[in-house]
């Protein structure tokens, strides 16, 4: 690995392809430094990362209004690649009362895949597109189904056994 060197002077590692001279990576790289905003990578990763691998991307579920970010590697591949909570850029007032951001995020994660799974077998159940099955939250936070010709749909019926 080889070392860049911030505009703050701290120095990072880059991989060896990484070619620190060229504008466009001097600017991802410095961007990629002000999203993690001081955060330690050590915390997440055994061995040293090289900066350039480092990916942040936002995220916005379709379950609710909250917005996050997540830290990842593009050297990892997308089979074992993890998903690392950075911060919340929006939270939605029904995820307001977890301060833990590891906890926030992994709420609006199980919540968006419930939805999803139920979604998936509504359909499945039904033989339809996933698109056709409607879903709604009611003031409660539970989930709602239904489909346009089938009505509600009980998801009881829906589980595995
Ligand atoms: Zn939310």
């Amino acid at each position: 690995m080889k070392p860049f060197v911030a505009a703050d002077g701290s120095a990072h590692s880059v991989s060896d392809a990484c070619n620190v001279q060229e504008a466009t990576t001097r600017k991802n790289l410095h961007a990629t430094l002000r999203v993690l905003a001081g955060r330690d990578l050590r915390s997440l990763y055994d061995d040293p990362v090289p900066l350039d691998m480092v990916k942040i991307t936002d995220w916005h579920p379709d379950t609710c209004d909250c917005v996050l970010q997540y830290i990842w590697r593009k050297d990892h591949d997308e089979q074992v690649r993890q998903h690392h909570p950075h911060r919340a850029l929006n939270t939605c007032h029904h995820h307001q009362k977890q301060e833990d951001p590891a906890g926030k995020h992994a709420a609006v994660l199980a919540e968006n895949q419930n939805k999803n799974a139920l979604v998936q077998r509504a359909a499945e159940s039904l033989g339809v597109e996933l698109h056709e099955i409607e879903w709604s939250f009611d003031n409660q936070r539970r989930l709602h189904l239904s489909h346009p010709a089938h009505g509600i749909i009980d998801q009881a019926r829906l589980k595995p056994n």
